[in-house]
């Protein structure tokens, strides 16, 4: 007997008052979290991706699927964001809370009740969990790279410097962390952590090659990198001297100018800065709340990106990989939680944002 014809026979076994007092805690909880209306989201196995699956039962109220090539049972939650949580009311109203304001973790942590390294986790298992949606850009497509100074915030036992975020040098040096934002005029956004020091050709084709109908003209200040990007991609492109801001007309970066000036005020100011392994989450949270989504809607993304929680678990190894590969910096390893998984650092790399 499947769970609801369950519960229904044994409501039917109450008494009265028994069943009124039942109803009315049943009206508390609201069924559009914890009750998918269906599992819709269910395509493949999230393990071996096979179609073949089949219906084994139910894990509380959500449907399970058994695999037929790789045999391991999975629900619609399963490698999501959303799997395995221990207290799915707190997380609802985390969720709800997140999509408000940029709330500091201490505060957040007592709105919800739930403690600090909760807090912290949850913020960046939602994030990590947001799919990047690679929707391609058309007409007029701002592009431009915004500097953050490499940071580390938050890093246990770093012994040669007591302060570990920013520093003081100005000017383009290998201590910038590179957000690359693109823009169209038609609500197409991207906005990728590339590297940390100088923006190559390369940088910016991992982020965006390949995303551009034909009638695109990219239009940035006279950076060198992006100029070959440009031509590599056979896009036609207008530059002009970034202390002139436009090339007149409709050519001019004043949307992604603001933009980056928002989240730097953000990142900078209202958070105090963050450290560059979660830059990207923070360029994430900036785009969910400028679409002004709703907590149903976000549930839907974190429902759809089933490799969440391998990028969660190995945030760290993703961190490595990006400092060793895309900056000149010195990849240190002191931190409390680290986890190891055999998959490929790359691969892993390639599925997250960095
Ligand atoms: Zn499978």
């Amino acid at each position: 007997m499947n769970p609801q014809n369950k519960i229904i026979q044994l409501f039917k076994s109450l008494l009265n008052k028994e069943k009124q007092d039942v109803l009315k805690v049943l009206n508390k909880i609201s069924t559009n979290e914890a009750i998918p209306s269906k599992d819709m989201l269910v395509s493949s196995c999230p393990h071996c991706k096979s179609k073949l699956f089949i219906k084994n039962g139910y894990r509380g109220a959500y449907q399970k699927y058994k695999c037929k090539s790789c045999f391991r049972v999975f629900t619609s939650k399963t490698g999501t964001s959303l799997h395995g949580l221990h207290k799915p009311e707190k997380f609802q109203l985390y969720k709800s809370l997140m999509l408000e304001a940029y709330y500091p973790i201490k505060t957040i942590a007592n709105k919800v009740g739930i403690s600090i390294q909760t807090a912290f986790d949850w913020r960046h298992k939602i994030l990590t969990g947001v799919m990047k949606d690679d929707k391609s850009f058309e007409g007029i497509t701002e592009i431009d790279d915004v500097w953050f100074s490499y940071s580390q915030k938050g890093r246990k036992g770093l012994k040669y410097s007591k302060k570990r975020g920013g520093n003081k040098r100005v000017g383009d040096n290998e201590f910038q962390a590179k957000l690359l934002i693109t823009a169209d005029r038609n609500r197409s956004i991207d906005m990728s952590l590339a590297c940390i020091g100088r923006l190559t050709k390369a940088d910016i084709e991992r982020k965006i090659s390949g995303r551009f109908s034909e009638d695109c003209v990219l239009v940035s200040d006279k950076h060198r990198s992006i100029a070959a990007f440009a031509k590599s991609e056979n896009l036609k492109h207008i530059s002009f001297k970034a202390s002139q801001h436009t090339a007149g007309g409709e050519y001019h970066v004043q949307n992604i100018n603001n933009m980056a000036q928002s989240l730097k005020g953000i990142i900078n100011y209202t958070l105090k800065g963050v450290s560059t392994k979660y830059l990207q989450n923070y360029a994430t949270w900036y785009q969910i709340m400028r679409e002004k989504i709703n907590s149903k809607e976000l549930r839907s993304k974190l429902l759809k990106n089933k490799n969440a929680t391998q990028l969660f678990v190995n945030r760290e190894v993703i961190y490595e990989w990006f400092i060793e590969n895309l900056s000149k910096r010195t990849y240190r390893c002191p931190v409390k939680k680290t986890y190891q998984s055999a998959v490929d650092q790359e691969d892993l790399a390639r599925l997250s944002l960095i």
